[in-house]
């Protein structure tokens, strides 16, 4: 549908001084929101300048990319993207001039009526040099801003042309921005710096800086900040019912972070509570996939009083295996990712928790090297219902045949991946462990029921909507 950058990370930050180096360490907290990718632009007082590269901030953004670089107002990106590096060209931010002047931008999300606008904006002359949505709206804000000169009122012209998702930081020539799609879809948030302001998709970067985190941004808002403000020009007035991505908590964000009001490591341990509750199986030891599984297996811990113990030794430097073209490649990563620690598991029975089954290679090649070490039962827990919808909006679960629960019954997944049981938490448990409303929440990858129209698809609360209009 889209280019390469789907799930990202965004930032911007003004502030009494230069921000280059606030931008770029807090784009190493967000680091693990995309590893493809990196880039910051600032206003220096007359224009906007940008660096940005492949590889990670330490890499893209080392210490002699910046050197020329200052500004007291900016913004960043980290990208991730489907398929290993990219051409530098899609990096982010993207920046556009202007007779109004330079605009940047960096957006986490997926822009689902991206091939309508791209046809009907190519058709109207518009020249665009990759596939990514972040150049089109880029162009597009840009458009909107010729017309009416008023930053304010462009965005929300171009924001109004925009399906979910998205959350945006924008720097249009010395304003920043950001803005997050109306139905809350990726994560945004603003902080309090020592005499500045900062926004940024998890408010861990708000930590790290010293920060003050003050709230989200609210679904369908825009939000300017300044050194010394914080001023809301409000949003589109068609608010939706919110629907806010449960993988967040489930996989994707730090544990540290606090998304809509839920830390994300308070979340992930009472999933792994629930999961105790719902599934129950007596093991000697519980121990968690790193790094995501680990709240996951200590709240099944305590909850189950069954002791906790790390199984496997994970190397932090080994490339992603989940972006990998081939099923051989991808068993083979996971063994330069991963080595079991014989000594805990060598003749017990384990339980392993992981926050998520995609296709079932990573757990399938676990359990056969727990095995391989004497492991004498492997019972696995699992702290997100099956995955068999693939995500429109931003998270790299793409297509429906790779999903091993779209062609197997739960019986068959744990024969096809070697586990003596296998349990899934629940959709409502799942909606327990994050403590909001199931209608504030999106669950399409695992019940099949969007948020927002996608032809093919079957609509959020279609039900309703069936008994309601016949
Ligand atoms: P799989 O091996 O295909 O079953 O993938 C599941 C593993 O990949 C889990 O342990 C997750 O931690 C991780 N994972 C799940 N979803 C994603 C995703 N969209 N992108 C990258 N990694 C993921
Ligand atoms: Fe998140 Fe799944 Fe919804 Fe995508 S489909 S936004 S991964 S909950």
């Amino acid at each position: 549908m889209t280019g390469p950058e789907h799930k990202c990370g965004v930032v911007g930050i003004a502030a009494a001084y230069d921000v280059v180096s606030a931008l770029q360490r807090s784009l190493m907290i967000i680091q693990h929101r995309g590893q493809e990718s990196a880039g910051i632009s600032v206003f220096d007082g007359s224009r906007i300048r940008t660096v940005k590269d492949n590889g990670l901030v330490q890499t893209a953004l080392d210490h002699d990319s910046l050197a020329d670089l200052r500004g007291c107002i900016g913004i960043g990106h980290v990208m991730y993207s489907t398929s290993g590096p990219q051409s530098v060209i899609d990096a982010q931010p993207f920046t556009v001039s202007s007779s109004f002047g330079s605009v940047a931008m960096s957006q986490n999300g997926d822009i689902v009526n991206y091939a309508d606008l791209r046809k009907h904006y190519l058709s109207e002359g518009m020249s665009l040099l990759t596939d990514s949505d972040t150049e089109l709206i880029t162009n597009i804000l840009v458009r909107h801003l010729a017309e009416s000169k008023d930053p304010v009122r462009a965005l929300k012209a171009t924001v109004s042309e925009t399906e979910a998702s998205y959350a945006l930081t924008v720097l249009i020539n010395g304003r920043l921005f950001g803005i997050r799609d109306p139905y809350g879809l990726r994560p945004l948030c603003i902080g309090k710096l020592q005499e500045g302001h900062i926004i940024v998709s998890e408010s861990a970067a708000i930590d790290a800086l010293d920060g003050t985190f003050v709230r989200d941004v609210k679904p369908g808002e825009i939000v300017e900040i300044t050194a010394d403000d914080i001023i809301s020009h409000g949003g589109p007035t068609d608010l939706k019912q919110k629907a806010h991505c449960m993988f967040e908590w489930v996989y994707f964000a730090r544990p540290d972070s606090v998304i809509d009001g839920r830390e994300v490591y308070d979340v992930r341990k009472r999933i792994g509570e629930i999961l105790a509750r719902e599934s129950g199986i007596d093991v000697d030891i519980v121990i968690p996939i790193p790094d995501s599984g680990r709240a996951h297996a200590i709240g099944y811990s305590i909850q189950s009083n069954t002791p906790y113990e790390e199984g496997f030794m994970k190397n932090r430097f080994a490339e992603r295996t989940f972006i990998l073209p081939n099923q051989e490649d991808r068993e083979a990563a996971v063994s330069t990712k991963m080595n079991p620690i014989r000594s805990t598991v060598e003749g017990k029975r384990l339980l392993i928790v992981d926050d998520s089954i995609v296709r079932g290679t990573t757990l399938k090649k676990l359990i056969s090297m727990l095995r391989e070490v004497g492991a004498k039962e492997v019972h696995v827990c699992v702290g997100s219902p099956p995955v068999i919808a693939p995500c429109y909006y931003g998270v790299d679960m793409k297509s429906r045949d790779q999903f091993i629960a779209n062609k197997h019954s739960i019986d068959e997944i744990c024969r096809i991946i070697g586990a003596d049981s296998l349990n899934y938490i629940s959709i409502d448990g799942l909606v327990e462990a994050i403590g909001k409303p199931k209608n504030e929440l999106c669950l399409a990858c695992v019940n099949a029921e969007y948020p927002t129209r996608i032809p093919g698809e079957k609509e959020r609360f279609q039900s309703i909507l069936n008994a309601r209009f016949g």
